[in-house]
């Protein structure tokens, strides 16, 4: 049975919307720097960071990267 014209844009709405919540690497690294400012000082994440936020959860790399990056503000508000 073929698709109907409503079944095939649901499909392609799941992929746009899987795309727009979705980031690579380079993409949560441009942001890392603003997330992890936001974390410390303990604001609200803007929408426009949720993306990372998500990706952090997903990515081992990522996290790595953004601890060590958390860990090095520390530091320097520290002095
Ligand atoms: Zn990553």
């Amino acid at each position: 049975m073929p698709l109907s014209n409503e079944q095939i844009a649901s499909l392609l709405g799941m992929i746009n919307t899987a795309e727009q919540d979705d980031i690579d690497c380079d993409g949560c690294f441009e942001h890392l720097a603003q997330f992890a400012e936001t974390r410390l000082a303990n604001q609200d994440i803007p929408d426009a960071l949720r993306t990372v936020e998500i990706h952090l959860r997903q990515c081992a790399c990522c996290k790595d990267e953004y601890n060590a990056l958390l860990e090095g503000l520390r530091v320097l508000e520290g002095e």
